[in-house]
């Protein structure tokens, strides 16, 4: 039986888990016609977090993001923004009343509005619209552009006043779909930077929107990866990437190695040798390891050989066969000790290694929390 104080604790827990959320949704599911667009997504995003909502094409992130703003009506489960239910089976709160900032991959700038114009156009009559645009265009660093159209402006400066525009009202909550996507490759790793920057100083809580891997990691503070209309796994961006939850999680973020072993409690073995886990593992597994985790030694003896190179400048990742016929890839930052193709080599791992039931699944005991899949945080 449990204790009292715990049973208490864990109910302190929960409620200031939820006093917590800026963002919450249970459950939620959108259908269009034959197609389950979201199909039970929960999401919960903390207050004044940069939180990215990150996943493959087509996966229904753009269609969490409209719910959430009031564009798109769910077709079951509840969304809250802060304590206040904006939809749910018998509710639901217009776009407008929501406090729910949109910013679209397009902008959606007026073409026949001048910049102060577009920003002040979500204001309402007793505000002093003139001061307050004045203010949010120069947080984003746009003063002295107010009279300008938006075609007399650079993409990076419409993404500003598309900010602008957004924040103008003071909302709740920031939404941002795919925000960078127009811009080109140069402009695309300053602006997001400097978006980060302005978020923060506002201190709003933005969930935005991303199929890219790199800019979901480097940018957001919490993140979630979604997957054919579900959320498989929230996280940090430095665990989701430790502790990936599945296959599919892993190899969508990034580099991982699979190999066949079996598990023994806290112990597999495979190709390589035996390696300590992090979950707990019994009878047939795949074993993942990042490329970085794998250390390659200059051994004639040893089981491997140096099949390819791929030099990126910073980095390089090297293809190499084990005798087994299975390729595995390492990455090493600065020189690799004058491996070339041909080298023959030893494979060192340097850490915990994680194991999935194999061929595909989920390993549970990790330091994340997998929505819908019964693994908590210890
Ligand atoms: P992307 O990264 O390509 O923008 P996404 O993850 O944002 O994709 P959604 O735009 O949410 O995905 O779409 C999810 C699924 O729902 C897709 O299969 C899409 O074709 C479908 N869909 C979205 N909106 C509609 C609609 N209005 N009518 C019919 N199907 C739709």
């Amino acid at each position: 039986m449990k204790d009292k104080g715990e049973e208490e604790g864990r109910m302190l827990n929960t409620e200031h888990r939820k006093t917590k959320t800026a963002i919450c949704c249970e459950n939620l599911c959108r259908i269009f016609g034959e197609v389950p667009a979201v199909c039970g997504a929960h999401l919960d995003v903390n207050p004044g977090t940069f939180f990215a909502l990150l996943g493959p094409s087509g996966c229904g992130k753009t269609t969490v993001l409209r719910m959430i703003a009031g564009l798109e009506i769910p077709d079951g489960g509840e969304i809250k923004v802060g304590q206040r239910v904006v939809a749910s089976h018998n509710r639901n709160v217009s776009p407008e009343k929501r406090k729910v900032g949109m910013v679209f991959q397009e902008y959606a700038l007026f073409p026949h509005m001048t910049v102060a114009e577009n920003v002040q156009y979500g204001l309402g009559r007793c505000d002093d619209k003139k001061m307050r645009s004045q203010e949010v265009l120069h947080l984003v660093g746009l003063e002295g552009v107010e009279t300008r159209m938006p075609h007399e402006l650079s993409g990076g400066q419409q993404q500003r006043v598309a900010l602008a525009r957004a924040l103008a009202p003071k909302p709740d909550v920031l939404l941002l779909d795919e925000p960078f996507s127009n811009l080109d490759a140069a402009l695309r790793n300053r602006v997001r930077t400097d978006v980060r920057h302005i978020l923060r100083q506002t201190k709003v809580t933005t969930l935005f929107v991303t199929h890219d891997q790199e800019e979901a990691l480097s940018l957001a503070d919490e993140m979630a990866v979604m997957m054919n209309g579900k959320i498989i796994q929230t996280d940090t961006p430095q665990n989701l990437y430790r502790y990936p939850a599945s296959h599919q999680v892993a190899t969508f973020l990034g580099d991982a190695n699979f190999l066949p072993g079996r598990g023994r409690g806290q112990e597999v073995e495979c190709e390589l040798g035996s390696f300590a886990t992090q979950n707990s593992c019994s009878h047939e597994v795949e074993v993942m390891f990042r490329p970085e985790d794998l250390e390659l030694i200059v051994d004639a003896q040893g089981p491997g050989e140096v099949v390819d190179i791929e030099y990126f400048g910073h980095d390089q990742l090297l293809h190499v066969q084990l005798d087994s016929g299975t390729r595995l890839k390492s990455r090493f930052v600065g020189s690799n000790g004058g491996l070339i193709p041909g080298s023959r080599v030893q494979v060192r791992v340097h850490e915990k290694v994680i194991t999935y039931p194999s061929p595909y699944g989920c390993p549970i005991n990790q330091k994340t929390e997998v929505r819908g899949q019964g693994a908590e945080i210890p």
